[in-house]
């Protein structure tokens, strides 16, 4: 029998990148897999189609969508927040919209999400979001509300942590330092800079991000909760 056979996961932004790694990942190892998109619907058919999932078109900016997604697909053994977005430039220069739309990705649907999983969720449920080593360190300019959000995250946590651990439901943030996907391409023009501090200088792969998830959505990890697992080739140590 494989690990996640009669588990049913929600992954959202599970399109492209890591995300989709995380679907690939769940559906090898048995699970029932739905995942939401937003921009990338051709993807996320392709996808569905692949790995015998389902596709929900569900844009993360949308709170009442994010919660209505979560209710109407629950209740779930695993929850995976991965929809996130970077938004990089100058910092007084940068249209405040768009700032409020990456809160809105990152941090709100996170939240709001993981509540409404947590409703119905059964005792032995996980909830994994995907934050970034951007969250405890950030050594370049121009991503301060990205850095913002993923900390805000660790904090998002550790408190969920001692909300839903008495129901043996567990949280946990899953750090990645730069992984070779469309928002940060191992061939792109950032690649030197970022190998500069790192220890094993190469992008990771997202099937590597994929491990860690199952290992935390997975039957060893009961005990694990309220922690951030950092996975970045030592861009943070
Ligand atoms: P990509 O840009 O390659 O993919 C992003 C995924 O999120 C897509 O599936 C996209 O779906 C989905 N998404 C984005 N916005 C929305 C939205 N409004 N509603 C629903 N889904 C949405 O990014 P990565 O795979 O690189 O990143 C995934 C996560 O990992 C993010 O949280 C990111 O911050 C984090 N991360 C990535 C790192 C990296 O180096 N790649 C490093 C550290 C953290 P669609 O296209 O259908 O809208």
């Amino acid at each position: 029998m494989r690990v996640f056979e009669n588990k049913s996961v929600l992954v959202l932004g599970g399109s492209r990148g890591i995300g989709a790694a995380i679907v690939r990942r769940f559906a090898a190892d048995g699970a029932k897999v739905t995942f939401t998109f937003a921009g990338s619907p051709a993807a996320a058919h392709a996808l569905a189609d692949e790995t015998q999932s389902v596709a929900i078109y569900a844009d993360s900016t949308d709170r009442e969508a994010v919660i209505s997604t979560v209710r109407e697909n629950g209740p779930v053994d695993v929850l995976v927040v991965n929809a996130g977005i970077g938004v990089f430039g100058d910092a007084v220069d940068i249209d405040p919209d768009e700032i409020d739309r990456l809160f809105k990705i990152n941090i709100h649907a996170p939240y709001h999400a993981s509540v409404e999983a947590a409703r119905k969720m059964p005792e032995g449920g996980r909830i994994i979001i995907i934050g970034s080593v951007n969250g405890d360190r950030m050594p370049v300019p121009g991503m301060a509300a990205y850095a913002a959000s993923k900390s805000a995250l660790q904090g998002m946590a550790r408190g969920l942590a001692r909300d839903f651990g008495p129901r043996g439901i567990t949280i946990n943030v899953v750090q990645p330092g730069p992984i070779d996907t469309d928002a940060n391409p191992a061939n792109g023009p950032m690649k030197d800079m970022l190998h500069s501090f790192m220890a094993i200088k190469r992008h990771g792969r997202p099937e590597e991000v994929a491990s860690m998830v199952a290992w935390l959505a997975g039957p060893e990890a009961g005990f694990v909760t309220g922690a951030m697992h950092t996975i970045d080739g030592a861009f943070g140590a």
